[in-house]
């Protein structure tokens, strides 16, 4: 409802604004997560985008936990989020465990630094006590909701003398620090929307910039952070673009140069719908739970969120995290919200797999993490987990699948187990047996040769070819439909193949 009071004014062109910050010194920029919770699909956009801005330009990326908020705070979310970025390939250049100049990198941690810039606001008469009670803030909540206008503090402490101040702060009264507001419409020049101006004062009353527990709130740490911690560009999501002229302000009050500022636009689904937190399909972790890869994620996510420049109909490159931060341009991201589409994930997951197994180690651990998969899936069975046939079975699957777990699912089942379920089509055992000597006899046992030497048994038995073919698919996979069944044979093995079509015949 706030946007609507938000007037979009004529976008200034990108390249008269590029020159401010490529010609200065290099940029900051900063990831600033609240551990609330676990690192969603959004939260990973924001700190890759920023990453690649800071790698593009030479500059450096801050990792910063805004934890002010201490009854939101969920206990072991930063360790966790922490792990999310690292295992993206998202690495920081400063923060908590890495350390940096401008540390500590945890807003809590930083409370001694918010009281001495809080006193230089009550000092220059920018901010100011606040000493009216949560009963009076709710009475006035209540009263805007009776009159349908827009609930906002009536900024009434504004107005206590000084020594009215100081008696109700010698008589111990809680007090928290409000920001003055002025009522003048602000403008900044939003790196991604283009040029924005916004009235706070329109919407809300005097924010507060301390509460009465002596943690500051977000707007303030935000602002002295960015600040002491010399950040250039502030890069987030666009939920925070409400926010920023409120932060101009808060800048201005100090006599600080705000910096750049870009909102990132909204993620949501194919149809244009809102991304749920209810949906398992936000949180970074069950991503790397099912079997998706970081480098996949990563490439996903550039897909639907822009900032690259796009031939239609060429197809999807996986990029490498060098060749992404070649590519980005900051003034590619468009301002609509950035639409997912799953289909490509799977696309992506299906290259970086493939690009693994071309690569020597990374093949190594592709096998050893297969066969763990198929060892804990089928845990009662005597398996074939052969360094050779699960690496056949990879370079087999690389068309077919987009993550090593499907590979372990009713459908590719019978590539590591004996089926239990041959009695989909009437077998003719007889036939089969006269069939052991001809594929024992078989020294290349390749797909090819395995076809043609069917065919010909078919013909020297006067058999329909189909008809042997779906005898075998069912002894061999135990499926009605699925893989040439040559190519699973092939892929089975020779030895394997005969093991299936003698028990069978048992
Ligand atoms: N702490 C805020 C969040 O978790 C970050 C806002 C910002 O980047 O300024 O979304």
């Amino acid at each position: 409802m706030l946007y609507t009071t938000m007037k979009l004014l004529t976008p200034i062109p990108y390249f008269m604004l590029t020159h401010r910050y490529l010609t200065s010194k290099t940029p900051r920029v900063r990831f600033a997560p609240s551990p609330t919770g676990y690192l969603h699909l959004g939260g990973l956009r924001t700190a890759l985008y920023n990453k690649l801005f800071a790698k593009s330009h030479k500059g450096s990326l801050i990792l910063r936990i805004e934890d002010t908020d201490q009854t939101r705070k969920v206990e072991g979310s930063i360790n966790a989020l922490i792990q999310d970025l690292q295992w993206a390939g998202i690495q920081c250049d400063e923060g908590p465990s890495i350390g940096g100049q401008c540390g500590p990198y945890i807003q809590s941690e930083r409370l001694d630094i918010y009281q001495k810039y809080i006193s230089k606001l009550l000092d220059n008469g920018t901010a100011y006590r606040c000493f009216c009670t949560e009963r009076r803030l709710n009475l006035l909540r209540r009263d805007a909701m009776r009159t349908h206008s827009i609930p906002k503090y009536d900024n009434r402490c504004r107005n206590l003398s000084f020594g009215e101040v100081m008696e109700k702060l010698n008589a111990g009264t809680p007090n928290c620090i409000r920001f003055k507001l002025s009522s003048e419409c602000q403008f900044f020049e939003d790196l991604i929307f283009g040029g924005i101006a916004y009235d706070v004062s329109i919407n809300e009353g005097d924010p507060v910039l301390m509460k009465s527990d002596g943690f500051p709130t977000y707007h303030f740490a935000n602002v002295v952070d960015d600040h002491l911690m010399g950040i250039s560009h502030v890069l987030r999501g666009v939920e925070w673009q409400i926010s920023t002229t409120k932060h101009i302000l808060i800048y201005k009050a100090f006599g600080w140069k705000p910096p750049e500022f870009g909102h990132l636009p909204l993620i949501v689904n194919a149809d244009g719908t809102k991304l749920s937190k209810r949906q398992s399909d936000v949180k970074v972790e069950d991503y790397r739970r099912k079997g998706v890869y970081p480098l996949a994620l990563v490439n996903y996510i550039t897909l639907s969120g822009g900032g690259f420049d796009h031939v239609p109909g060429a197809g999807i490159r996986l990029k490498s995290m060098d060749d992404l931060a070649e590519e980005f341009q900051l003034r590619k991201i468009s301002s609509h919200p950035s639409r997912l589409n799953a289909d490509l994930l799977d696309e992506c997951n299906k290259l970086e797999m493939r690009r693994r197994l071309r690569d020597e180690n990374e093949c190594r651990a592709l096998v050893a993490t297969l066969q763990q998969l198929v060892k804990c899936s089928y845990p009662k069975e005597k398996l074939n987990v052969s360094q050779e046939h699960v690496k056949g079975v990879l370079e087999w699957a690389t068309a077919r699948i987009s993550r090593l777990e499907d590979l372990v699912t009713d459908k590719y089942g019978f590539l590591w187990i004996l089926p239990s379920n041959s009695d989909l089509a009437e077998i003719n055992k007889d036939l089969l047996e006269k069939l052991i000597p001809v594929l024992e006899s078989l020294s290349n046992y390749d797909q090819i040769h395995i076809k043609q030497n069917l065919r010909d048994f078919c013909t020297e038995n006067n058999v329909k070819f189909p008809i042997l073919m779906k005898m075998l698919r069912s002894v061999l996979s135990g499926l009605a439909e699925g893989p040439g069944v040559a190519e699973m044979m092939q892929l089975l093995g020779k030895q394997q193949s005969l093991l299936r079509i003698k028990a069978f015949i048992k």
